[in-house]
């Protein structure tokens, strides 16, 4: 990968292509490319949606290689939902086909003077760019039919729906899965909205002619790619847990701690959450059958394969199997426990183009404000098709909790710097918490998942209920997942490199293999906390301070059920995070 693909939107006489050398950006990828570059070029002070924003998409280190678990990709831009940097991850084909075709990033600049939708295709022989008015607003499954009609079965697409179209700050863009399906979202912070500003529809990816990324040392990398494999599959999680269950099992895991977001945020347990389980998932997608149903990879190269495919009643293909975040948003948070709607809601949200989680917390608030009664599914889904159609009130819904909670003048409004809460409570798990109000990206579950050692003790073993030892552990996750986020390995590594010193080792040697280098843990550590510092600076020139590292208010007086507990870390604790 040594070269970066530039495509200003806004030059004279219609978009211009330009491929850059790395320069100082060598040595990069994923995360840390995504977030160095929109330091670097991005006015902190701009409009999210403005011809300063950049939009940033880049495969992770390893990605394109035959490294196991490589194949994550990272988006990042100015958010239009918090104002903020963001860098959102996905998996799907795009990463691995993007690091064989060389290309480190691709980066949208500037803004089309006219109102054009444009498809960018990319194979070995180089960059087409097409205005092509057909595709406004095409969901992304009609897209990618279009696209594969046109370009062939074996492409690949990053693309929008209609959300990204009305740059919607819920907007997710979309990556296509193996089964050239749009169900691979890099969700959170509207980077959809961003792709949206930027007249970029589809961007159309063939790897044919090229080959995998060569090792430097080809011997130890084939070596260590092995120990690393058979780590991960000894793990009870990554090698049990998530390939039988899939990510869902968390649901009754989190509802029995009572960290079970509940009605918004009312309740920390969800009474009928065994009917939303991963146990009844799995249960279901194995009665259906038909392919795919059983455990699968999000893309080339995984092994932990958390992943399958959901069929409706009648055995047709509806939607990818529903992750936790998304069972948990669209399920007990609306307190509906309906498998078939809430895999109905996820279908309708990859193909709007939405991101899950914001969705089913808007939702949540919605009903809260009385638009629909919680548990009423059918309110749930009409309220998702709104969004699409793009009516007023579906234009509200879509820009997110925090615009729906003002507009329909709600108090408990779950958000931290505009984002909203993924699927635990920070009053029953308190080191998310931690990483909700302090997480560069607004609350951000993945950004540093104390959830592992505060109820899955792995990694540590931290009282959930106490404030004591969070903020350590908050810390040290949320710079291991800066490092981890810029190598393009999947963020559920984790579960086996915490625990296992030998897994940890062959993960450093696999790196050091590909790249001829000669990394300690302390130099991944450098590296999280570079990724860090530069995404707090960014946000600091942004006008963040540390009243933005806060949760809503209502967590520090509302005792929340069954633990009758409040969020007992203190403001003071919170600013000690980032002192590294
Ligand atoms: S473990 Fe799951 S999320 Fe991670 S790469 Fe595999 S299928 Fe995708």
């Amino acid at each position: 990968m040594d070269k970066i693909l530039r495509i200003n939107m806004g030059a004279d006489g219609g978009p211009k292509i330009k491929v850059d050398s790395l320069g100082d950006y060598a040595g990069l990828g994923g995360r840390a490319m995504t977030s160095t570059i929109v330091a670097k070029e991005v006015p902190a002070t701009c409009h999210p949606l403005s011809e300063d924003n950049k939009l940033v998409i880049a495969p992770g280190m390893l990605s394109g290689s035959t490294a196991a678990m490589s194949g994550r990709i990272s988006v990042g831009c100015k958010s239009p939902l918090t104002g903020g940097i963001k860098e959102a991850n996905a998996g799907g084909q795009p990463s691995q086909m993007l690091g064989r075709l060389g290309y480190a990033a691709i980066v949208l600049e500037g803004k089309p003077k006219e109102n054009n939708l444009y498809k960018i295709f990319i194979n070995k022989d180089g960059v087409d760019i097409k205005e092509d008015n057909s595709l406004c607003m095409l969901g992304n499954y009609d897209l990618v039919d279009k696209m594969k009609a046109e370009y062939g079965e074996k492409i690949a697409c990053i693309s929008i729906g209609q959300a990204g179209e009305m740059k919607l700050a819920a907007a997710s863009v979309a990556f296509t899965d193996m089964e050239q399906r749009p169900t691979r979202h890099a969700g959170r912070g509207g980077v959809g909205a961003v792709m949206g500003s930027k007249g970029v529809k589809v961007i159309v990816i063939d790897d044919a002619g090229t080959k995998a990324r060569s090792p430097a040392d080809p011997d130890k990398f084939r070596e260590a790619n092995k120990t690393f494999v058979a780590g991960l599959r000894r793990n009870p999680t990554t090698g049990e847990g998530l390939p039988t269950y899939g990510t869902n099992v968390l649901t009754n895991v989190i509802s029995e701690a009572g960290a079970y977001p509940t009605k918004n945020f009312q309740l920390g347990q969800f009474d009928n959450c065994q009917k939303i389980s991963g146990e009844t998932q799995a249960e279901t997608e194995n009665a259906r059958g038909g392919e795919g149903s059983a455990t699968h990879g999000c893309h080339r190269g995984c092994v932990i394969k958390c992943s399958g495919t959901y069929y409706d009643k009648d055995g047709n293909y509806l939607t990818k199997q529903v992750e936790y975040e998304t069972v948990w948003a669209h399920g007990g948070n609306c307190g509906i426990d309906d498998l078939d709607a809430i895999a109905q809601i996820d279908r309708l949200d990859d193909d709007f183009g939405l991101d899950t989680i914001e969705m089913g917390a808007t939702i949540a608030v919605a009903m809260e404000a009385g638009l629909a009664e919680f548990g009423d599914a059918q309110a749930a889904i009409n309220m998702v098709k709104e969004v699409g159609k793009g009516s007023h009130l579906g234009r509200i819904l879509g820009s997110g909790a925090a615009v729906t909670g003002r507009v329909f003048g709600v108090e408990r409004v779950p958000v931290v710097k505009g984002q909203a809460m993924p699927a635990y409570d920070p009053r029953g798990i308190q080191g998310i918490g931690v990483t909700y109000a302090t997480a560069t990206m607004g609350a951000d579950h993945t950004a540093g998942y104390a959830v592992a050692t505060n109820i899955m003790k792995v990694g540590g073993d931290v009282d959930p209920l106490t404030p004591e030892g969070q903020v350590e552990t908050s810390r040290s996750l949320q710079i291991a997942t800066a490092a981890v986020d810029s190598t393009g390995m999947c963020l559920f590594i984790a579960f086996a490199i915490l625990d296992q010193e030998d897994t940890f080792q062959a993960l450093l040697d696999l790196i050091n293999a590909f790249a001829g280098a000669n990394l300690t843990g302390d130099d991944v550590n450098a590296l999280g906390m570079q990724v860090l510092k530069t995404e707090r600076d960014f946000n600091t020139r942004a006008g963040f301070t540390k009243e933005d590292d806060r949760l809503p208010d209502y967590f520090k007086k509302e005792k929340l059920p069954p633990h009758n507990i409040t969020f007992l870390v203190t403001d003071e604790q919170l600013d000690q995070v980032h002192n590294y």
